[in-house]
């Protein structure tokens, strides 16, 4: 990105993330990148879930003194049967009206607010009570981001048929479709997204961690009226880079390991694996015959994963891993693992920053979609070319899959050159269109533009 009349210019933006890694790395990323142009302000919500997002946001503003922070204190919201992530985006929202006076106080005045999809309803109406441009970052793909938009006016719609018709895009299974969605009882997931969808039409824009060259179609839809009328403007403006600040680890082990020969699993920083499925995946490694980092999750929120590894995989597993991979049952930097030569493939839940960074590094993927928008995103990346998706497999916990089938899958993708060779442009892609010149790069460019006329 150009560098900017840095000195004189007083367009302030500030940025409200909700809650999980999986939505503070995008705004962080995206906060990065707009340093160099206008003013920054993170408004962070307290006490956080995880101790990933505390320490997270530590090591950020001691890196980025620039970037003012203003702490939004929460009042506390209790639902034990949900999820905790969701009950932070429910206490967030419940103390939305706690935002105006912050949102007055920041000096200069702000020129635009960019608020987490999952917190638009409740944010909305407080911006524009102010004025206050208001741009919705969606953290997930495009794909979903139609679904998202558009349930509201098809929540009903389903009926006893396997397909379902989202407007502007071909029907699809309705198996893909997040199970929350479709159950008759009401959950924060559901609630949240109806709502949240519907205001999304009173913002001023909403961006995506995206690009053209990835997810055309959605995007051309979207624009194109076809998803929902009188949408703002739908703006992609990722993949987002992965900044300075996360690479803090030594990789020693995969120093000494050669090209595209180390497969890694992970499954995000909020999915718990049943201790049955471990048992299966450390075979499925095990017989792979590949070399392999391991990242076991018990528990969906770091705090509580207090077993020790061998508690969690067995002492016959760790031994026989000794020659051939590393396993951790703690937070390591993803980003910094994809980066490295020798990983050459990714098991993944297909997290929406998970995708787009084995995009950026050009890693292929072996899809395994646990909940939520998951399955959204394996079908995008399958349909681009950056990976298969084991779609027999189901969401997660729906079965154990078997060690056996889990070691073909993932020799199907580490032994697979014509996809090796389709990631490598995918990762071209990716990175031209951040690039001076690219299609997410104007679309910031011009977001600059019109919050620099603003102020
Ligand atoms: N992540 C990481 N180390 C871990 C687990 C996760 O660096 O041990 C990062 C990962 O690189 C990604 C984010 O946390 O940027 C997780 O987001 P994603 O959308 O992939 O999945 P979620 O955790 O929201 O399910
Ligand atoms: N979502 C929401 N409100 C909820 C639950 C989910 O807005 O109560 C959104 C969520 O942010 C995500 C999508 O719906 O984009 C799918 O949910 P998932 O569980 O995959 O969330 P994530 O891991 O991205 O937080």
């Amino acid at each position: 990105m150009a560098n900017s009349d840095d000195q004189n210019c007083t367009a302030h933006v500030a940025l409200i993330p909700s809650s999980g890694m999986g939505h503070l790395t995008p705004f962080l990323r995206l906060a990065v990148s707009l340093i160099s142009h206008v003013r920054v302000t993170l408004i962070t919500a307290h006490p956080t879930v995880s101790l990933a997002e505390s320490q997270t946001l530590s090591c950020f503003f001691s890196t980025y003194p620039q970037i003012t922070e203003s702490q939004l204190l929460l009042n506390t919201f209790d639902a034990p049967s949900e999820d905790p992530f969701y009950i932070q985006y429910e206490a967030i929202r419940r103390s939305s009206h706690l935002l105006s006076p912050i949102l007055c106080s920041l000096c200069p005045p702000l020129s635009a607010l960019i608020t987490d999809m999952s917190l638009a309803s409740t944010i909305i109406p407080v911006t524009q009570a102010l004025n206050l441009p208001n741009y919705v970052l969606f953290t997930s793909s495009a794909h979903m981001s139609t679904l998202f938009l558009s349930f509201h006016t098809i929540a009903r719609s389903s009926g006893e048929s396997d397909l379902f018709t989202v407007p502007g895009m071909q029907p699809l299974p309705i198996s893909w479709i997040p199970p929350p969605l479709l159950s008759e009882k009401d959950s924060l997931f559901r609630t949240q997204l109806l709502e949240n969808g519907k205001a999304m039409l009173q913002a001023d824009g909403i961006l995506i961690n995206t690009f053209e060259r990835f997810e055309q179609e959605p995007l051309a839809s979207l624009n194109a009226g076809e998803v929902l009328t009188r949408l703002p403007l739908v703006t992609s403006i990722g993949p987002f880079a992965p900044c300075s600040f996360e690479r803090i680890q030594p990789l020693t082990w995969l120093d000494g390991q050669p090209m595209n020969s180390v497969v890694f699993a992970s499954f995000g920083s909020r999915t718990a694996i049943s201790r049955e499925q471990i048992k299966e995946l450390a075979e499925g490694l095990l017989r792979s015959e590949c070399r392999f980092i391991w990242v076991v999750k018990e528990k969906k929120v770091d705090r509580e994963d207090d077993k020790v590894l061998d508690e969690l995989v067995g002492e016959e597993f760790m031994t026989k891993a000794i020659d051939k991979g590393l396993v951790v049952n703690q937070w390591v930097n993803q980003e910094q693992i994809l980066s490295h030569p020798a990983v050459g493939g990714f098991i993944s839940h297909c997290g929406w920053n998970s995708v787009t960074e084995a995009a950026w590094h050009g890693v292929p993927i072996l899809g395994w979609p646990q909940h939520g928008d998951q399955k959204m995103n394996a079908y995008v990346l399958s349909r681009a070319g950056l990976g298969i998706w084991a779609e027999n497999w189901g969401w997660g916990g729906e079965m154990v899959v078997k060690g056996m089938e889990i070691s073909e899958k993932i020799r199907e993708v580490m032994e697979n050159n014509q996809l090796r060779a389709q990631v490598v442009k995918i990762r071209e892609n990716a990175r031209a269109a951040v690039a001076e010149g690219g299609s997410s790069h104007g679309g910031v460019i011009e977001l600059i533009q019109i919050w620099k006329n603003k102020s």
